[in-house]
């Protein structure tokens, strides 16, 4: 099968598993060298006083390593690698070299006896430009509009061409509200969408003075929201396009099937407001996430444009009442589509999380009574777990802690305590994994490093909840390894690092004659899941390629890159305060 028909058959979404999950693929197997990497360490830096470990060969153990500044060459520390180990994720025989007490800000490389590095930074600003550039990742996703990031990577407004489909229980032409392009592909779904401006909203309540100043070049910059806001505003606009007077939400906006891998403006396919075929067309999920990112946004907007703050809360209440109303719509591809899905067919987490931000915006008894309710069915102690678009449980109890609305105190305790049990569990896995992730071989699912990314965010609201170092240096080992301190040596991120990858599953880089992908995006790294992992027989972080082709495991979507503008946020926000 040569590549352009290899293309052409995998040219689907990562949001589209459930559509392929049934066919046989061929995948190629990756091009890695089954060792690990010369050096392998976060190659966008560390700031001064955080953790500092390079994964190094398992034969370097107990050999000098040193740190050279860049420029110069000098050696700056000396030290020595520590014992072997293996690494059950990778299968990779390693050791480690720690250079934690290098706090002097400079540009470093870390020399083995065998190999050098390349130049990395330490620094309180390290991680700056990093989280600018994966928000900015979200301008390239914009649809609806024109686009450029500078450097060629830019496009006319696409997709203007909009309709209601038959299974919407509409008909008629809808205009462009925006929104962003979730992954590869360039449809746009609210259920994905919510879980992605919820956590970058959280972002922003939690760590502002890292994001309040973030200039992100956007066509915005300078008005009265700061960039941040303004970019998310462009989704949560067209989340709420897809409300129905009735309070009722649409699943998704996509067209029937998926486009060729070709720039946006030339996917002249209409863009389809779809629903489920049937009355009430609008899915559960869907309205009762868009509740729940648009009472977050309702707070986060108030201070800087009210009458967008209310029409967010006017838009979170009435989608809750039809939720509430409606809490078993479950949403399947009706026939003859066949893009992303996003099918989960359990509302009551995202009702329970819709409640729970609804109660925390306003106070208001029957949101609180809502959330209770739901809370019996879905015990803490099963449901504080990692979050995932089909899993947002954890963000609804999150929310009321943080919230401290009276009545929340019962729930409190048992959150705060699966949530500290988690951390735990998570800290311990970081201090047994030869590159630091928390990630464990359960993990390397479709998008493992959005798993990671999201593996920190909850060890950082652990941290929230009860200050605790060791957990934001487990948060931090997941931006460690994704950004270089992993089996292959690689930066996940593209153009962040001196070895960042290069062939994302992405149409507007594969399709604008430049080399270089479009920057800021993160792929969904190893996926062991599925048909992959049974064909490579591969240990699981090694399965994994930097190949176009291979949607199932480097696409990028909205989803993965939300959880990592979190935790940079938070490791911006840390490099602040010390
Ligand atoms: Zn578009």
């Amino acid at each position: 099968m040569d590549r352009r028909t290899t293309i052409k058959l995998l040219s689907v979404s990562a949001a589209s598993a459930a559509v392929f999950a049934g066919e046989r693929l061929v995948a190629r197997r990756p091009k890695h060298q089954p060792a690990p990497p010369a050096v392998a360490l976060n190659q966008a830096g560390y700031l001064p006083s955080v953790q500092k470990i390079a994964t190094v060969p398992a034969d370097l153990a107990g050999k000098p390593f040193e740190l050279r500044d860049a420029n110069s060459g000098q050696s700056a520390f000396r030290g020595a690698v520590g014992p072997a180990m293996h690494d059950e994720c990778s299968g990779d025989h390693i050791a480690l070299a720690d250079f934690s007490t290098l706090q002097k800000p400079g540009r470093y490389r870390l020399a083995t006896t065998t190999s050098v590095s390349g130049p990395f930074p330490v620094g309180a600003d390290a991680w700056r430009e990093p989280l600018r550039m994966a928000m900015r990742g979200y301008y390239g996703q914009r649809c609806g509009c024109a686009v450029d990031l500078g450097g060629g990577y830019r496009h006319p407004p696409c997709h203007l061409k909009g309709a209601y489909h038959p299974t919407s229980g509409r008909s008629g032409d809808v205009p462009s509200h925006g929104g962003w392009h979730d992954a590869g592909d360039y449809g746009r779904y609210v259920v994905n969408s919510g879980i992605s401006v919820g956590t970058l909203l959280w972002a922003w309540e939690l760590f502002p003075q890292a994001l309040r100043g973030l200039n992100l070049g956007i066509p915005e910059s300078g008005g009265k929201l700061p960039d941040y806001l303004a970019e998310v505003r462009w989704n949560l606009e067209w989340m709420l396009s897809l409300q129905d007077a009735d309070g009722g939400v649409w699943h998704k906006q996509t067209s029937e099937s998926f486009c060729a891998f070709i720039m946006p403006q030339d996917d002249t396919m209409v863009s389809y407001v779809i629903g489920t075929g049937s009355p009430p067309y609008k899915s559960t999920c869907a309205t009762a996430d868009l509740a729940a990112a648009a009472a977050i946004a309702a707070r986060c907007y108030g201070p800087y444009d009210p009458e967008f703050a209310q029409r967010c809360l006017a838009a979170a209440r009435g989608a809750w009442s039809w939720a509430v109303a409606h809490p078993d719509v479950m949403f399947d591809n009706p026939r003859g589509i066949r893009t992303g899905s996003y099918a989960d067919h359990d509302g009551r987490d995202e009702i329970l999380w819709a409640s729970g931000e609804l109660w925390r915006t306003t106070g208001d008894s029957a949101y609180r009574d809502a959330f209770l309710a739901q809370a019996a069915a879905l015990p803490v102690e099963s449901y504080v777990w990692t979050p995932s678009w089909p899993e947002v449980a954890p963000l609804g109890y999150w929310t009321v802690v943080m919230s401290g609305r009276p009545g929340s105190e019962a729930l409190r305790d048992r959150v705060l305590a699966k949530t500290a049990q988690d951390a735990e569990f998570l800290m311990s896995r970081a201090r047994t994994s030869g590159y630091g992730q928390t990630l464990g071989p359960p993990d390397y699912i479709w998008g493992s490093n959005g798993v990671a990314a999201n593996q920190s965010l909850l060890l950082m609201i652990a941290d929230r909840f009860q200050p605790n170092p060791d957990a934001r240096e487990a948060a931090l080992a997941n931006l460690h390894y994704i950004l270089g301190r992993n089996c292959f040596g690689i930066s996940w991120v593209t153009q962040v690092g001196y070895s960042a990858f290069q062939h994302p599953h992405h149409r507007p880089s594969a399709a604008d004659g430049i080399a270089a992908p479009w920057p800021g995006l993160m792929s969904g790294g190893p996926n062991a899941g599925s048909f992959t992992g049974a064909i490579l027989h591969e240990a699981p972080m090694r399965v994994w390629a930097d190949d176009q082709a291979a949607y199932w495991m480097n696409e990028i979507c909205i989803n993965w890159n939300a959880p990592l503008v979190f935790l940079l946020a938070g490791a911006n926000a840390w490099a602040l305060a010390s």
